[in-house]
């Protein structure tokens, strides 16, 4: 039923967040390193923003895909940075493959993550190698889509893509940037994980089971 699925986002949705606040200082360092320093902190004003929109939207009664949207909207709103801007467009092209009337499935889910990675890549201009969240994000992709065509448990399907991202998060260390502000630090962000690569890694891991598909 749609109430079920829309709770399930608010619930995944709050796992985010304290999964966010947890790596919050740790996402800082590494983004300090080569970047602004601001990556721990725009992702938690950005999920705590998500958080408080999906919450009301659940309580007026809206759907899944509403939900999301609002949340998506307020995250973009909110969060400030590179990373706030490609969250919101990414979880906004999520929430339309959510079912509205529907239990959430593991086919919603990688529907909705491919139409993620295509308008993350859209609009952010970054391709795998550039040292971005797309390096996370799209090996994570292919491995879902690769395990659900080959007929895998939805379980397994999302370890493979967990496991992807997170060698893809761990592969930019061996890149210098060539997007967003650490380009112009080059060699420094050599030897360090790309920020949004690493929380984006991160969270894949942490909240796929609050989805539960
Ligand atoms: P800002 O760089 O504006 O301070 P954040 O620190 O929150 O924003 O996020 C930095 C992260 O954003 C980078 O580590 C990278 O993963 C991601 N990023 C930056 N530019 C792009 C882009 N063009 N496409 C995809 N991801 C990007
Ligand atoms: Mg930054
Ligand atoms: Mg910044």
């Amino acid at each position: 039923e749609g109430a079920d699925a829309a709770r399930v986002v608010v619930g995944a949705l709050q796992r985010a967040q304290q999964v966010l606040h947890g790596a919050e200082a740790e996402l800082g360092d590494l983004d300090a390193i080569a970047g602004d320093g601001d990556h721990g902190r725009g992702m938690c004003r950005g999920i705590d923003a998500a958080v408080e929109a999906a919450d009301e939207a659940l309580a007026a009664g809206a759907d899944a895909p509403s939900v999301l949207r609002r949340a998506a909207d307020r995250w973009a709103d909110r969060a400030g940075g590179t990373s706030g801007a490609l969250w919101g467009v990414g979880l906004l092209a999520l929430a339309d493959h959510l079912p509205a009337d529907a239990p959430l499935t593991g086919a919603h889910v990688a529907e909705g993550l491919h139409a993620a990675r295509d308008e993350v890549c859209a609009v952010g201009g970054a391709r795998v190698g550039d040292k971005t969240l797309v390096d996370a994000l799209d090996p994570a992709l292919e491995a879902l889509l690769a395990a659900h065509g080959g007929g895998a448990a939805a379980a397994d399907a999302w370890r493979a893509a967990v496991r992807a991202a997170r060698d893809g998060a761990e592969a930019t260390k061996d890149i210098t940037a060539r997007r967003g502000r650490s380009r112009v630090l080059g060699d420094k962000s050599l030897g360090v994980a790309d920020p949004g690569a690493t929380s984006l890694a991160l969270l894949l891991a942490e909240v796929g089971a609050a989805l539960g598909v």
